[in-house]
């Protein structure tokens, strides 16, 4: 199939574009021998797994689909390839009834809080896995996107460093116990879309409240939230970040970034179906913000978009927005050369991450068919959705 062919609306995801991205994170690795995985949670594109999983160094998940996930399409197959990739999970709070199964497919489980290690970090250890707990710096970097803010006052995600050294649930004090003892690394992930300047003061606040602990530990995690493959993106100073760690304290770097590894690789194709006015130019385009690109309302943000311009910018602007009956559910003013049309095939750029898992049906609406395009041009349709997608997950 060519790309005019393609039934829309559908996520057509570029597998050039990807391995351009992958060999970025592959230069960061053989530079500094930091290991990189995949955050499933920005992009379960698991058709690339296998090409994903020969260059990085495996995957992190946020619970035990995820694990599951990489475990079959990830680790599976390398295997067979005589690779080893690492199977890694995160979670605020993990539960009695997934754990065994989690210890199956992951050796590496990192923990938020001192309850979770001592009620599943020790059989986790005592399974020989590798165990992290996840600290909070309590440097915020960025203001733009404060839900993406772990670092806020009251968070829940990691942490402080008071609470590392008095346990809050019992008052004891932490670093007498065991129980620290047991802990191979220290896991943070603080920061969304951000450059290296960034992690480089979150690694001068790590170090300055928890780097007494640095000299114990195996590894250090960095999260995600690296844009390193977007083009201003200084990866020497990362580089230098990693080093910092290496050298110092002798500690394994990890990081996870989930959107740099799929950033500017997809988009999502869609039609207009109607147009109108009342007071500005509105096109109705069979993609919905709400359903297909949630975080343009939750982030939010505007999507690039193939050929348009800002509004004003060319001749006709409209404002594009989705079939469903959410007023809301507006994906943003673009301008155009040409008046828009019924039948019009529009292009969203940077629809990979946090989009295809994301998505729902509400309204009934139909997910997107999800397309391969392999590195010659042509278009794969690696899967379609009908009516039986809507109405097997109600009842
Ligand atoms: C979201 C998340 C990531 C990936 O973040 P990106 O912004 O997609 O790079 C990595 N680790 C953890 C713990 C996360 O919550």
């Amino acid at each position: 199939m060519k790309s005019a062919q393609l039934p829309t609306p559908c996520y057509v995801v570029d597998e050039a574009l990807i391995e351009k991205n992958l060999e970025i994170l592959a230069g960061v690795m053989n530079r500094t021998g930091a290991k990189i995985l995949l955050a499933q949670k920005a992009f379960s594109f698991y058709t690339l797994y296998p090409l994903i999983g020969r260059v990085l160094c495996g995957a992190t998940a946020s619970g035990l689909y995820e694990a599951r996930l990489c475990a079959e399409e990830m680790a599976v197959p390398l295997a067979r390839e005589g690779k080893k990739v690492e199977n890694h999970i995160f979670s605020p709070a993990y539960r009695e009834k997934d754990f065994e199964e989690i210890l199956r497919y992951c050796e590496h489980i990192v923990f938020n809080s001192w309850r979770q290690v001592e009620k599943f970090g020790l059989r986790a250890k005592g399974a020989g896995k590798s165990i992290g707990l996840r600290i909070n710096p309590e440097c915020s970097t960025q203001e733009t996107h404060a839900i993406y803010d772990p670092c806020a006052p009251g968070s829940r995600l990691g942490v402080t460093a008071e609470n590392f050294r008095v346990r809050p649930d019992s008052g004891e004090d932490a670093i007498s116990s065991d129980i620290l003892s047991c802990l191979d690394g220290l896991h943070f992930h603080t920061l969304c879309e951000q450059n290296s300047d960034d992690l480089e003061k979150t690694l001068d606040a790590v170090e300055e409240q928890f780097g007494a602990y640095l000299p114990g530990m195996k590894w250090i995690n960095f999260g995600g939230g690296h844009h390193i493959t977007r083009a201003d993106y200084d990866i020497p100073r990362l580089e230098r970040c990693i080093r910092r760690m290496q050298e110092k304290y002798g500690l394994t770097v990890y990081l996870e970034p989930g959107e740099a590894v799929a950033l500017n690789a997809g988009f999502l194709v869609t039609t207009v179906l109607e147009t109108l006015h009342n007071g500005t130019d509105i096109a109705i385009l069979d993609t919905s913000a709400a359903c297909h690109m949630p975080d343009v309302l939750e982030m939010p943000y505007r999507p690039p978009l193939e050929g348009s311009g800002e509004p004003g910018e060319k001749a006709y602007t409209y404002r594009l927005s989705g079939p469903t009956c959410l007023a809301g559910d507006i994906i943003g003013e673009y301008s155009f050369e040409e008046p828009l049309k019924e039948g019009d095939r529009l292009v969203f750029e940077d629809m990979a991450i946090y989009s295809m898992v994301k998505n729902n049906t509400f309204n009934g609406m139909p997910l997107p068919a999800i397309v391969l395009r392999r590195k010659d041009g042509e278009c794969v349709m690696v899967k379609e959705f009908g009516y039986e997608d809507f109405k097997g997950r109600l009842s």
